[in-house]
């Protein structure tokens, strides 16, 4: 796609990316690209994508396809990786996140997640879905991790959005501070917003930080920039899942900001628990199991007790 039409584009905006991923359909109206930005302030204890949380670059490690050829190990140039047991084992502080030991590995056994992009590279890959966006009402979505921690690549990416006329999409956790939230939503037509836990003490210990400053920037949104919002709730058996934390999202939602906000219900599932263990990560903080489907519509029905048109997600 030709770029040269749109006007005082940063396209030099730098940041990191672990994703570009076409045809996603539940990021949004209609058909998207959804670009996941690396980096995130929080540390949900169900977090099915730990990738995600650190803004460098980082390894996956399969140890079961590892044979123990030992190429990694010689091309490190920090000298991370040993072979103990017959087995590759990465030193996470002394890896850089070069990538070296991914290229030569004949088992395909180290992988890379996260990779530098400039906003034009980045927009130029998803904008290739451009005819699909125009047939089914779709368009751009930034996701994570979390898009504010990179508000300049952010920025700089939906400006250009804009500009070719893309429908834009922001998937946020709300953790940031008011001027960026609002420098990065003048460009944003839907903000999907996430709520996690409705006590502050609770919100911290779950995910490691308040949600006071989310709750602050929702209402804001809400009230003060009026962009169009849908609202996110994950539901995590024994974390979030009680009578009286639903009641007092939902409450939130329809009271403090409008019943006319659509409520989507993420049940919590495990697919993303072997992520940990490739990450060479042994924190996955939780033992839940994903909640029935009975337990599900309970909880739909709950929500809509307070007008709130409510789906549930996959
Ligand atoms: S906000 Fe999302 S990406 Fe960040 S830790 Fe929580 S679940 Fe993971
Ligand atoms: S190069 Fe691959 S197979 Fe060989 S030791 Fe390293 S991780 Fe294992």
């Amino acid at each position: 796609m030709k770029s040269s039409s749109a006007p005082n584009i940063d396209s030099a905006s730098r940041g990191t990316v672990f994703d570009i991923q076409d045809f996603s359909l539940h990021d949004g109206p209609g058909i998207r690209t959804t670009i996941f930005f690396k980096g995130c302030p929080l540390r949900c204890a169900w977090c099915q994508n730990p990738e995600s949380q650190q803004k460098h670059a980082e390894l996956l490690v399969d140890t079961d396809k590892c044979d123990g050829c030992a190429r990694c190990v010689f091309v490190c140039p920090h000298r991370a990786i040993a072979i103990r047991d017959g087995k590759a084992v990465t030193n996470r502080q002394l890896c850089e996140g070069a990538g070296d030991c991914t290229t030569v590995c004949p088992q395909n056994a180290r992988q890379l997640i996260g990779r530098q992009t400039t906003a034009h590279t980045a927009f130029d890959e998803a904008a290739h879905d451009a005819l699909f966006f125009e047939r089914s009402g779709g368009g751009i979505t930034l996701s994570g991790g979390e898009p504010l921690m990179q508000p300049l690549l952010a920025i700089s990416i939906l400006r250009r959005c804009k500009a070719f006329g893309f429908h834009t999409t922001l998937d946020t956790c709300g953790y940031a501070k008011w001027q960026t939230v609002a420098s990065v939503l003048r460009y944003v037509d839907l903000v999907l917003y996430d709520f996690k836990h409705m006590d502050p003490a609770e919100h911290a210990r779950l995910t490691g930080v308040s949600n006071r400053l989310i709750l602050e920037n929702v209402k804001r949104i809400q009230h003060e920039l009026e962009v169009p919002m849908r609202a996110r709730v994950p539901i995590v058996p024994g974390c979030n899942d009680s009578d009286d934390n639903l009641h007092a999202t939902a409450a939130f939602i329809a009271l403090e900001l409008a019943p006319t906000i659509p409520v989507h219900l993420n049940p919590y599932h495990r697919l993303g628990v072997g992520k940990y263990a490739r990450l060479e990560r042994h924190d996955y903080a939780i033992d839940a199991e994903p909640p029935s489907a009975a337990r599900m519509q309970y909880i739909k029905r709950l929500f809509e007790t307070y007008g709130l048109q409510t789906e549930i997600g996959g």
